[in-house]
């Protein structure tokens, strides 16, 4: 099954994106869904577009959310920042590693390789590249299902404040580098769910 399989599109199909409707010779945009009055796409408007900047933004934003600290602690004796790294490492020193490891790959590993994966899949859709569609229709199933558990990321982190101040019995304050990294887990979610998926099967 390669591009030359037929799309809904190319038979006249239109499927509503909100309760899943079929609709024959529907026309988009003007027309709306008749159970449920959603607005139909053949293909969600803009998506390659918005998707590239939600990406970009996050990009850039994951560079400060590794770079900033992620928390100021304050105790009676010194003020300490911790990025996510130094974090991780403070863990990892103080023996408890397979949370370090957890907070290391929900937090600094699964972030970026949504990002690439995401690149990959749009460059793919844009250059309407005509192999291994299959398994790019499947590393975006992936993201998806990551992105379902997304909030693992800022588990992850509020995890790490926690173990730092129980240990230190310090205060905490959220640095930059938290919001940076809200900010990149918020990013590529919505860039994820503005990318049409059925970009990956048009044809050239
Ligand atoms: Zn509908």
């Amino acid at each position: 099954m390669t591009g030359r399989a037929a799309t809904g599109r190319s038979l006249g199909l239109l499927v509503c994106l909100d309760c899943h409707l079929t609709m024959r010779d529907a026309k988009a945009p003007q027309m709306r869904c008749a159970r449920c009055h959603a607005r139909l796409h053949e293909r969600k408007p803009h998506s390659l577009a918005l998707t590239t900047t939600l990406l970009v933004l996050a990009a850039i934003l994951y560079v400060p959310a590794n770079l900033l600290p992620v928390m100021d602690t304050q105790t009676i004796i010194d003020d300490e920042s911790d990025t996510i790294i130094s974090g991780v490492l403070v863990l990892l020193h103080s023996g408890s590693w397979p949370i370090a490891m957890l907070v290391f790959v929900a937090s600094i590993v699964v972030p970026l390789l949504k990002i690439l994966a995401l690149a990959v899949l749009i460059y793919s859709a844009w250059r309407r590249l005509p192999n291994g569609r299959m398994q790019r229709s499947q590393l975006y199933r992936a993201v998806e299902f990551i992105g379902k558990w997304s909030m693992l990321d800022i588990y992850a982190i509020s995890l790490l404040a926690t173990l730092v101040q129980v240990q230190s019995f310090a205060s905490i304050i959220v640095g930059w580098g938290a919001w940076a990294f809200g900010a990149v887990v918020v990013l590529t979610l919505l860039a994820t769910h503005t990318f049409d998926e059925r970009l990956l099967w048009d044809a050239r």
